[in-house]
């Protein structure tokens, strides 16, 4: 089993995945917590520029407001999807849909509060713009990031062979539920879910919340154990 950190950075949880010869940090966080993470960093005595590789599962203010400058001193590369890098190149604040009642207030007070500038993040040039299944070996970690479609239509994850899979906002453990309460397509969602657990994944390291078991995921699908997913199999 890979060694993982979870760093909570503000609101949202920021993962660091051990590789071979250094680490994969999944998330970058609410704005103005650099000090907070290289304070853990020290904690785990990981030094900056082990870290290899920064994914950004999507680019909501919640999971990049840092990332500018933890960048800045890692000076690693910044992973996106291709439908996510614009906005992290504009520094752009999108407010997504509510699913439910709390998810559509807090969407609409999101909204106006975006509107008067109040919430922002630095832009960031990502590196590595991809649109599909890309390997993590040649920084160190076996396993990969896939896009994982729902929350956002560019959100992606990484998901581990042994069953470790990082999801951003795909799912959440908070307010009794797992779905995001937030999402651009909700039916995307369960399709994402489905992807997950056809790839093996066991372990769900949310964006929001503690890590929880997968079957939350499959009670809510009933995904059949059978379903696979064209493409190459992970483990
Ligand atoms: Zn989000
Ligand atoms: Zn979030």
């Amino acid at each position: 089993m890979a060694v993982i950190h979870r760093i909570r950075l503000g609101t949202c949880n920021t993962y660091l995945i051990q590789g071979n010869n250094g680490y994969v940090l999944v998330d970058a966080g609410n704005s103005n917590k650099v000090t907070v993470f290289f304070s853990n960093l020290r904690k785990h005595n990981i030094s900056p520029d082990s870290i290899k590789l920064i994914v950004i599962t999507h680019v909501h203010f919640d999971h990049v407001g840092s990332l500018s400058a933890i960048k800045n001193i890692c000076k690693c590369p910044v992973a996106i999807h291709q439908r996510e890098a614009q906005l992290l190149r504009e520094g752009k604040v999108v407010i997504p849909p509510g699913t439910n009642l709390w998810g559509k207030t807090v969407s609409y007070i999101g909204e106006r509060i975006a509107g008067i500038g109040f919430i922002k993040f630095n832009a960031v040039e990502p590196d590595i713009v991809i649109s599909r299944e890309m390997f993590l070996e040649e920084f160190g970690v076996n396993g990969s990031i896939i896009p994982t479609p729902g929350h956002t239509y560019g959100s992606m994850s990484v998901v581990l062979p042994t069953g470790e899979a990082f999801v951003g906002d795909l799912a959440v453990n908070f307010i009794g539920s797992v779905f995001p309460p937030f999402a651009e397509n909700g039916r995307e969602v369960t399709i994402s879910w489905r992807k997950l657990v056809s790839l093996g994944a066991n372990t769900i390291f949310p964006g929001h919340g503690h890590p929880f078991n997968v079957n939350l995921l499959k009670e809510k699908t009933r995904v059949p154990h059978e379903i696979i997913i064209p493409g190459r199999q992970l483990s």
